[in-house]
């Protein structure tokens, strides 16, 4: 039967790219020379086969459902199913379901910070985005957006909307500041 398309994109959505133990991102980034690399599983919670870990502990028509799927880093899925004992059945749904409520709050937060700024048209502090989608919840539905005083020793980020600076882009030094328009 095998995974289906559905149960893989429920799988890496809900997870927000990231191992569920761990929580490293699964996506290694291109080089100049090579393409992006997956370094994520989408690990079986009870085994398909007999005799492999937590076999027998689901529905054996549903072993490949997303139900039964969690998604972890290569090290952690080697992990998990040499230490059945740690990693039982009942562990890894629980850490499956906890690191996708863990993702859904953290962008949920995002989304609620962002629209508020969007909406008073103020500067907030904005955590760095590591992963593309939560880009885009930066992004999504601004007319304009201005990244400004990038701040390398605290790593955050003031963002702006609606709102021009006189002061210079630091790395440039040129006078105008640069802006995107996402939104058509
Ligand atoms: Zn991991």
């Amino acid at each position: 039967m095998g995974i289906s398309e559905k149960s893989r994109k429920l799988l890496w959505g809900r997870s927000g790219n990231r191992c569920a133990l761990c929580r490293r991102v699964l996506v290694a980034d291109r080089t100049d020379t090579d393409a992006e690399a997956v370094v994520g599983d989408e690990a079986h919670i009870a085994a398909r086969s007999p005799g492999g870990p937590r076999h027998g502990e689901c529905d054996s028509d549903q072993v490949d459902d997303y139900t039964n799927l969690v998604l972890l880093c290569r090290v952690d899925h080697k992990k998990v199913d040499d230490q059945p004992n740690h990693y039982t059945t009942e562990v890894l749904r629980k850490t499956k379901n906890d690191h996708e409520q863990w993702v859904n709050d953290n962008l949920d937060k995002k989304a609620t910070q962002v629209h508020t700024t969007l909406k008073n048209s103020g500067i907030v502090d904005l955590s760095p985005s590591e992963t593309g989608d939560a880009a885009w919840n930066v992004i999504d539905g601004a007319w304009e957006f201005l990244f400004q005083d990038l701040d390398e020793t605290s790593k955050t980020m003031t963002t702006s909307t609606a709102q021009r600076s006189s002061s210079p882009t630091p790395e440039t030094g040129a006078k105008s500041p640069r802006t995107s328009t996402p939104m058509a």
